[in-house]
């Protein structure tokens, strides 16, 4: 039997911010396009942010098919990056994902991937599918991600040893500082994992990227040039972002919300980590006291410090728990009680950041929470700690001008209370956060433009979704059973 939708299967890589993409995506897929969507993700603890997420979403529109769990304890180094650690995950799961897309009564007409599961564009290839990668970041990290593995080994020491910028044809060079740690080290995991995934992406048949033209005009253009990037991109690139959660009218009774309801307009700053990221005791400290230094209205997603590793919370960051960090400075809890609300590992993040009362976020700048401040016109303090997110800081600075950034790097050096004060103020209530402020209500718009009918996102999601159609038809005009 034939099926009568176009049928999209999505796999999403492990972590929040692999997965909410990715989700979104389907929505749109299934609410525009009247697509059929399963999504494959892989099954997490029951007590993790990502179960206790997808729960949530019940009753969905989407097909959620869990693959079972793999055990990689003898796949990877100890200390392997998340990115390594994520990419065997993915390959582990290949099988499983196989003999699911085998079993099903309708074939998907088409697979879409996240930048991770690549390898699955091999099984699109056995099943005759169209086959997509979905990049959850910018395109700017698309660019760097597919030249990176072209240069040869002189040039890669450029990088490595000389600590040269990445010059990437037609794009704007990404720094050492910000290149990502998987590149830098070729004994890590990391390396081969990143260096392979940038040879796999071009293999798609058109790469789909969590972007918008109008925000990144230069490089999706040097993308597609073939005289510049595009010689290694090779296949159509889609921006049809912003990808962000819509988020349901508010539920009361919920306490936080309930505390924010009664804040004053654009009072409180937001701050968060992403779903891995983690500071230390010493960094800890002083945001705490950086918050009070700064005198504003606050809502802190706190998590317990981790001294040498930034991503300690990504595979295993619990929905939240009761009870008062004992890790923040003696008394900051009862001093900061009328202006302030401490979350423990995990809060609504979207719900939070599209209410009125929020007026900055204090971000690590990890896409995802990058566009949804965006799409809420919120001005950030950046604060990258891991990869991609050291790029994106520096685009949001230095193209966007939506933020206010430390001198030097917080992975560097341990930001003071002083100059974390100040960062806050800046953005909350300083005279000269006034262009921020206003950049980023620009942007606001510009990301809702792109997205209505007709225009940029709009129309290239639209050309995804003919394609994947003229695939299905080309599917019904077989004769059964070819
Ligand atoms: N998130 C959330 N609550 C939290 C922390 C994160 O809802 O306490 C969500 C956030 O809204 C975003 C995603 O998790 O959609 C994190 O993705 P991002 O790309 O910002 O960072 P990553 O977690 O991948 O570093």
């Amino acid at each position: 039997m034939q099926p009568t939708k176009p049928h999209a299967a999505l796999l999403a890589s492990p972590g929040m911010g692999h997965l909410i993409p990715v989700l979104e995506l389907g929505n749109r897929l299934v609410s525009n396009y009247g697509f059929n969507v399963t999504i494959f993700v892989l099954q997490a603890d029951d007590s993790t942010a990502q179960s206790q997420f997808l729960k949530s979403l019940h009753p969905t529109l989407l097909n959620i098919v869990s693959l079972p769990s793999v055990d990689i304890s003898s796949l990877v180094a100890p200390d392997a990056q998340v990115a390594a650690k994520v990419a065997v995950m993915m390959r582990e799961s290949l099988p499983a994902l196989r003999s699911t897309i085998n079993s099903m009564n309708f074939r998907p007409t088409a697979l879409i991937v996240d930048l991770f599961g690549t390898e699955a564009l091999a099984i699109a290839n056995e099943y005759d599918m169209l086959k997509y990668v979905l990049i959850a970041s910018n395109a700017w990290f698309l660019a760097a991600t597919i030249f990176f593995p072209t240069l040869n080994r002189k040039e890669e020491d450029e990088i490595i040893k000389q600590k040269q910028a990445l010059k990437i044809p037609g794009c704007k060079p990404v720094r050492f500082d910000d290149t990502l740690e998987a590149f830098l080290d070729r004994k890590n995991q990391g390396y081969d994992e990143y260096v392979r995934v940038g040879l796999e992406i071009p293999m798609a048949d058109g790469i789909l990227v969590n972007t918008w033209e109008d925000l990144e005009p230069t490089t999706l253009k040097a993308l597609r040039d073939s005289k510049l990037l595009g010689r290694v991109t090779r296949v159509p690139v889609y921006p049809i972002g912003p990808l962000t959660r819509s988020v349901k009218p508010q539920v009361l009774g919920n306490q936080l919300m309930d505390w924010l309801n009664m804040q004053p307009l654009q009072s409180v700053i937001y701050i968060s980590f992403g779903s891995g990221g983690t500071l230390s005791a010493n960094q800890t400290t002083e945001l705490a006291w950086g918050l009070e230094l700064s005198k504003q209205r606050f809502i802190w997603v706190v998590r317990p410090p981790m001294d040498d590793d930034v991503s300690g919370a990504f595979f295993d960051v619990g929905n939240g728990h009761d009870g008062t960090p004992t890790y923040l400075p003696d008394g900051f809890v009862s001093r900061t009680k009328n202006v302030g609300r401490l979350v423990p590992m995990w809060a609504p993040q979207a719900e939070i950041l599209s209410h009125s009362s929020i007026g900055g976020f204090l971000s690590h700048c990890g896409w995802n929470s990058t566009l949804e401040s965006i799409v809420n016109g919120v001005p950030m303090i950046a604060w990258p700690l891991f990869s991609e997110q050291h790029m994106n800081a520096t685009m949001l600075t230095e193209e966007l001008g939506v933020v206010v950034r430390s001198e030097e790097l917080p992975s560097k050096r341990i930001l003071g209370r002083e100059e974390i004060g100040k960062m806050v103020r800046k953005i909350m209530v300083y005279k000269e956060g006034h262009g921020i402020r206003n950049r980023v209500k620009e942007l606001k718009y510009s990301a809702s433009k792109a997205l209505s009918i007709g225009d940029s996102s709009f129309n290239s999601l639209s050309q995804v979704a003919n394609d994947v159609n003229s695939g299905l038809q080309f599917l019904k005009s077989m004769p059964q059973g070819a």
